[in-house]
């Protein structure tokens, strides 16, 4: 199946093949993390609590369960998530007095422990997250990491004593955000969502959206400023300097699996997988090319070369399977390796050592002598390059109009005087959704594309995936 050809087809089939995730769990939407999916997941959740970490959050782990009483405090809340929720109504044949549901997301299971936890001033700012799975009962297709039923999940939950202190959490988030998507070589766009359509409870929604090949958008994440629209309802306050008892003021930010969608939809190609290096949990492959009467000599040169890379902290694999090097060139194409290493005896007697990148196929030689430093070096470049790759992809695959009549299958960016009701009209006339407006001036300058008005906001529409 070529990507080009069938976007939707090639997705459902490379992430199978290349052993991604198994889809053959008896329940709808619930897939198994295989050990090759599991250990990218996991680099994934790494990069995140690394930073997390370093920007003063503790990470915790709330139950999953969540009693039906403490999920209807917040009543937006609850409608917006009504349909999703998974109920447990049994413990063994008895029927519970309250229901219980698994967490849709966690904001219900965690705001009311805070209110026991958050006690004075001296106690804020409060800053958690956690890696969990949630569930929401999809009806739409399921589709292996971009729909699921049970989601692997990051969120980031925190109190603030106002709401300016709130916003500023708001702004470490993108700065966050952003070197994070570096590492994943992802390019996105920060788009304030319209008010029909932010989270249930919050004030404001920025969605952290991408674009895939086909020009249908995907949703990565989302960062939410509650203000005290929960605190409220769940009662979390500080008593101030002054003596004074106050609700604190809050914030979200959450992504999840989709992230490895979004690598393997963006990056990849007909040959498999394309890794960011920082993602990969092989970051090097290196295939002894062994000819006859030389093998010890290759294989015992080639085992050095892994160890010194390892040494040198690099996720390094030497491929010493029985079989034809062209067939292990096969699967590690496919597994999306970004750097694969050729030695053979003529490698060796020139003191060199063959290169082989994934996402453009070049082959470079590289000094055997200080290589560590050479191959790092290389799989910085490669990061660069496919963030590079898929920003000017990105770039193509958005386009400005003044018209709804014709519109190519791409994010489409317009005017908009902000009214909800040209805003419903934009999106019954276009057959897509309003995904939002930046969350920064572009000094746009333009005209409602239903009524006319003068604008200097544009909105951006889109088929979501
Ligand atoms: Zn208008």
């Amino acid at each position: 199946m070529k990507k080009a050809e069938d976007f939707s087809e090639w997705y459902n089939e490379i992430v199978e093949r290349a052993s991604l995730t198994d889809k053959r769990y008896p329940v709808k939407g619930m897939n198994v993390w295989t050990p090759y999916g599991w250990k990218i997941m996991r680099a994934i959740d790494a990069c995140i609590r690394e930073e997390l970490d370093a920007t003063g959050h503790d990470e915790v782990c709330f139950p999953l369960l969540i009693p039906e009483d403490q999920f209807a405090k917040e009543k937006e809340h609850i409608k917006g998530f009504d349909e999703e929720v998974f109920w447990v109504t049994h413990a063994g044949l008895t029927p519970l007095d309250v229901k219980l549901l698994l967490r849709p997301t966690s904001e219900t299971a965690m705001y009311p422990i805070f209110s026991l936890w958050v006690r004075s001033h001296a106690d804020l700012p409060m800053k958690t997250y956690q890696i969990v799975n949630t569930f929401r009962y999809e009806t739409k297709q399921t589709r292996a990491f971009i729909r699921v039923r049970e989601i692997h999940f990051f969120e980031s939950h925190t109190c603030h004593v106002d709401y300016e202190d709130a916003e500023r959490q708001v702004r470490q988030d993108y700065e966050m955000l952003s070197r994070l998507a570096r590492k994943w070589c992802l390019p996105y766009l920060l788009l304030k969502r319209t008010e029909w359509d932010k989270f249930p409870g919050a004030v404001y929604t920025v969605g952290i959206d991408t674009v895939l090949p086909h020009g249908k958008t995907l949703q990565l994440g989302s960062i939410h400023q509650y203000r005290d629209n929960f605190s409220k309802p769940y009662d979390i306050k500080y008593e101030g300097n002054d003596g004074e008892h106050r609700h604190v003021h809050q914030t979200t930010f959450g992504m999840s699996e989709r992230l490895i969608g979004a690598i393997v939809a963006i990056h990849g190609d007909d040959k498999g997988l394309v890794l960011p290096p920082d993602v990969a949990s092989i970051q090097v492959v290196v295939v002894p090319v062994l000819a006859k009467g030389a093998t010890d000599t290759v294989s015992k040169s080639a085992r050095e070369l892994t160890s010194e890379l390892e040494s040198a902290g690099i996720r390094v694999h030497i491929d010493e399977r029985d079989i034809r090097p062209g067939a292990k060139y096969y699967d590690w194409e496919l597994k999306g390796v970004p750097l694969r290493l050729e030695i053979g005896m003529k490698d060796i007697e020139k003191g060199v050592v063959t290169l082989v990148r994934r996402h453009c196929t070049e082959k470079t030689l590289v000094d055997r002598k200080g290589i560590a430093d050479a191959i790092r070096g290389v799989l910085e470049e490669i990061a660069a390059d496919l963030l590079a790759d898929a920003s000017a992809a990105m770039n193509a695959n958005t386009v400005t109009v003044d018209s709804l009549e014709d519109l190519p299958d791409k994010l489409i960016k317009t005017g908009w005087c902000g009214s909800e009701e040209c805003g419903h009209r934009i999106e019954d006339l276009s057959e897509r959704d309003m995904i939002g407006t930046p969350i920064a001036d572009e000094g746009y300058k333009g005209m409602c594309v239903v009524c006319g008005k003068p604008t200097t906001t544009p909105v951006f529409i889109a088929k979501a995936m």
